[in-house]
């Protein structure tokens, strides 16, 4: 595997369950969207309130996936959260009240607050309503901790990776030292300069996130979905995410990212409070051009394989991908269309 972050860490644990032999390669140095996510499982978003794609299997798997994790490392990592989300105009209501009438939503809506009735420290002047099956996934101490272990194990090699010295060799490729019979690129958003899948359908998207505290801010430990959303951590800070920007790919912090979430918090809450920012993350997220992932076979390369697109959803889709992969490599069932790489072949960009 290419890429320790979150799909390359849960693919090589994947196929240590399965007893299968591997290396993992990847640059603990090198930029990592994992390293500033918040790990946020949703299973309702963006304007239409829609349930996520296939969220039924995929909730499920992580969590399973999740808790097997934090039995085998030590960790406490999965964290189930009570989720309220604000309307922001009349249309919102009108929308919610579809949803709400939805057999399809009744295991991921609970109900409408009127405003005032469930966050007192926010503005709400349409209201909230609350969301079941959220969770937050402490994402970078997952992937430290399995690196760690691989690394112990001698299977995690802390490296940049020299895409031009894998070379094919008979029905194997060898890269150095190594002879692999399958090389399963996990890159994230640095496989736009993987040359052997020049026409991948990616569509990176930048994001910035703040970590906060503020000394006369104090709130239940819920998630906030206003127009960006914020976390409340245990220990009484917080997290305002996330930016989102397609046409800056650059890995640093921006000054305006910065006032954005900062803005929005503030318009957000009733009263002004102080807020200190403590960190300021900024990363490129895998997305793919119909925000679904991206993974199997190289077309027409044998042993090259890839697993990306995970965009804003890995926390939630990496279980199951893995799994999907997993069981493409060793057994040769097939991919799901959906997320089958091949599926943008012969299709012209927009
Ligand atoms: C600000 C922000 C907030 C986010 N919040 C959430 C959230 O709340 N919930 C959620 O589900 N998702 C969130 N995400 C998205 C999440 O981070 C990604 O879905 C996930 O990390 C994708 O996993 P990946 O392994 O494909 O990519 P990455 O995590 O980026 O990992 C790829 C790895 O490959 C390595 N690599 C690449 N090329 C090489 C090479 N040549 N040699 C060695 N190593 C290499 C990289 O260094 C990196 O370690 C967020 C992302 C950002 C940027």
């Amino acid at each position: 595997m290419v890429g320790a972050g979150l799909a390359g860490c849960l693919l090589a644990w994947r196929l240590q369950q399965a007893g299968q032999p591997f290396l993992l390669i990847g640059s603990r140095r090198m930029p990592a969207a994992v390293d500033v996510a918040a790990g946020v499982i949703n299973p309702v978003t963006g304007r239409w309130m829609t349930k996520t794609w296939n969220c039924e299997q995929l909730l499920p798997t992580a969590e399973a996936c999740y808790r097997q994790l934090e039995a085998q490392l030590g960790l406490h990592i999965y964290h189930p959260i009570p989720e309220l989300r604000f309307c922001q105009n009349p249309d919102d209501l009108k929308r919610l009240g579809r949803r709400l009438r939805n057999p399809r939503y009744q295991d991921v809506l609970s109900r409408y607050y009127p405003a005032g009735d469930a966050a007192p420290a926010f503005n709400d002047p349409h209201g909230c309503f609350g969301i079941e099956q959220a969770a937050y996934v402490e994402l970078p101490k997952l992937v430290h901790a399995l690196r760690s272990a691989f690394e112990q194990a001698g299977l995690f090699c802390d490296q940049s990776f020299q895409h031009a010295e894998l070379l094919p060799q008979g029905t194997h490729w060898r890269y150095q030292e190594i002879c692999a019979r399958k090389v399963i690129f996990c890159e994230g958003a640095a496989a736009r300069n993987n040359p052997f899948f020049p026409e991948l359908a990616l569509q990176p998207a930048k994001g910035e996130t703040l970590l906060c505290h503020s000394p006369t801010l104090q709130l239940p430990r819920k998630l906030y979905h206003h127009k960006k959303w914020l976390l409340p951590y245990p220990d009484g800070s917080f997290r305002l995410g996330a930016t989102y920007d397609e046409s800056d790919l650059s890995e640093t912090p921006t000054a305006a990212r910065r006032a954005e979430l900062l803005t929005a918090a503030q318009a957000a809450l009733k009263d002004p409070h102080p807020i200190e920012v403590t960190a300021h993350l900024a990363g490129i997220r895998p997305s793919s051009r119909d925000s679904r992932p991206l993974m199997g076979a190289h077309p027409s390369r044998p042993g090259l394989y890839l697993l990306n697109g995970l965009g804003s959803k890995g926390a939630s889709t990496a279980p199951a991908m893995t799994e999907q992969l997993c069981a493409h490599l060793l057994q040769g069932r097939p991919i799901q269309p959906e997320v089958d790489l091949g599926r943008f072949q012969n299709q012209p960009l927009d």
